[in-house]
C-alpha cells in the first residue's frame, strides 16, 4: 500500500461534459482547451478521451509536441501562437494551427519560407487588452497576412471574452459588438467563447467555441453550481485518515499551534497537504469530507498532511476515506475557502500524485 493521497480523473464525465458543450452550442465547432496538462487532468488521457473535438487548443508547442508524438492527429491551435520564428519550423513540422497576435510575429511570419503555408488565426484586442490587435488595426493586420506567402488562405479571426462570467456585465455585449465591427466585410470563420461565453452568451457562439473549464465539470458562473449548468466533475482528490487521536479541550493542533480544541474531541490526520497542491492559505475552516460527511480543517495544511475536525464523524477510524474535493464536495467551494478559482487549484495538483482514471477512454493508455 502506498500513500492514499490520489487524484482520480472521471473520463466519462469529461465526455459528458463535452457532449454538453455540443448541445449548447449545435452549431459550433469545438476547440477542446488542454493547454498546463489539460488544466491538471492529464494531457494524453484527456485528448484521447476527446477525440471527437475539432481542435485542441493548447498554450505552447511543448504541449502540442506530446500530443502529436501520442499520434494524435486532430488540429492543434496554439493559442498565443509562435514566441519565436525559431518554432517555425516544428510548427510545419507538426501541423499545428497558430494565433497571430503581434506585429513581431508577422515580421517572423514574412521571412519565413515555410514548404506548407501556416493556418493562421488573427486575434483581435476588442477591450480585454491582454492580446490582439486593436479594433481598427484589423482590415490592415488582414491585409497584410493574406498577402504573405507563407499564410494559407482562409485566416480565422477571433477574441477573448474578459468578463463573461458575469451574466449582468455589459461589457461582454460591448466586446462582441467590438468585434463584430471590427471584422466586417471580412469573410472569415470566428470564435469568440469560452466555457462563460458558451453557457451564458449565445450570441458569443460563432463559428468555433473555445472551452476549457466547463469541460473538466467545474462552473465558471458564481452563484451557479456545475450540477446546475448540466456538468460533472472531472477531478476528484482523495485520501483517507492515517490517524485518529483524542485531544483535549485547549489542545493546540499544527504548525503554528494556531488552532485550539474548543472541546475535547477527535481530530483526524489526513495524508494530504500543500505539496500535493492543496491550497495552505487559509485552508482552517475549509469544508472536507470524511466519509461523506461533510467537516472541516483545523489550522493550515502541512505539506504532506492536514488535520480535520472528527466531532461530528460516527465510528472513524484510520484508513476512512476523505475527500478533498470532487463529486460531492465542490471544487469551487474549496477555490472560494482557499481566495482562489478553480483553475488554480487544477493546475497547481502535484506530479507526485497517484492519478486513477475511472471509466474507459476511448483509446486507453
Ligand atoms: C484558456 C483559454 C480558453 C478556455 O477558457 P475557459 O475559461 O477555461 O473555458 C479559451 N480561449 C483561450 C484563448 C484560452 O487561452
Amino acid at each position: 500500500m502506498t500513500r492514499p493521497a490520489r487524484v482520480i480523473i472521471d473520463l466519462p464525465a469529461l465526455r459528458h461534459n463535452f457532449n454538453r458543450v455540443r448541445q449548447i452550442a449545435p452549431r459550433s465547432r469545438i476547440i477542446a482547451v488542454v493547454k498546463a496538462d489539460a488544466y491538471g487532468h492529464g494531457l494524453l488521457r484527456t485528448a484521447r478521451t476527446l477525440a471527437a473535438a475539432d481542435a485542441f487548443g493548447v498554450a505552447c508547442l511543448e504541449e502540442a509536441a506530446q500530443l502529436r508524438e501520442a499520434d494524435i492527429t486532430n488540429p492543434i491551435l496554439l493559442l498565443e501562437g509562435p514566441y519565436s520564428a525559431s518554432e517555425l519550423p516544428q510548427i510545419t513540422a507538426w501541423d499545428l494551427q497558430i494565433v497571430v497576435h503581434d506585429d513581431s510575429q508577422i515580421a517572423m511570419l514574412e521571412h519565413a519560407r515555410p514548404p506548407q503555408p501556416f493556418k493562421v488565426w488573427l486575434k483581435i484586442d476588442s477591450g480585454m487588452h491582454r492580446l490582439g490587435f486593436p479594433p481598427a488595426e484589423t482590415r490592415r493586420v488582414w491585409q497584410k497576412l493574406m498577402s504573405l506567402s507563407s499564410v494559407a488562405p482562409g485566416i480565422r479571426l477571433m477574441t477573448h471574452l474578459a468578463t463573461a462570467n458575469e451574466p449582468d456585465n455589459p461589457m461582454t455585449e460591448r466586446q462582441l459588438q467590438v468585434f463584430k465591427s471590427a471584422g466586417e466585410g471580412i469573410e472569415a470563420e470566428r470564435s469568440s467563447a469560452n466555457s462563460a461565453g458558451i453557457l451564458l452568451w449565445p450570441e458569443s457562439h460563432l463559428d468555433w467555441v473555445r472551452p476549457g473549464l466547463m469541460m473538466y465539470g467545474i462552473s465558471p458562473v458564481e452563484g451557479k453550481s456545475s450540477r446546475e449548468l448540466g456538468l460533472e466533475p472531472v477531478m476528484s482528490l482523495q485520501s483517507s485518515l492515517i490517524a485518529v487521536k483524542s485531544l483535549r479541550r485547549g489542545d493546540v493542533v499544527g504548525y503554528g499551534a494556531s488552532w485550539f480544541c474548543p472541546e475535547d474531541m477527535r481530530i483526524g490526520v489526513v495524508a494530504a497537504g500543500y505539496g500535493d497542491g492543496f491550497p495552505r492559505h487559509s485552508s482552517s475552516g475549509c469544508p472536507i469530507l470524511v466519509k461523506d460527511i461533510r467537516t472541516r480543517i483545523t489550522g493550515h495544511a502541512s505539506m504532506d498532511m492536514l488535520c480535520v475536525d472528527l466531532r461530528n464523524i460516527p465510528d472513524v477510524k484510520v484508513g476512512d476515506p476523505v475527500e478533498l474535493w470532487g463529486a460531492q464536495l465542490p471544487i469551487e467551494e474549496v477555490a472560494s475557502h482557499a481566495g482562489t478559482i478553480p483553475y488554480e487549484l487544477m493546475c497547481g495538483i502535484n506530479k507526485r500524485l497517484r492519478c486513477e482514471e475511472h471509466g474507459q477512454s476511448e483509446n486507453p493508455l
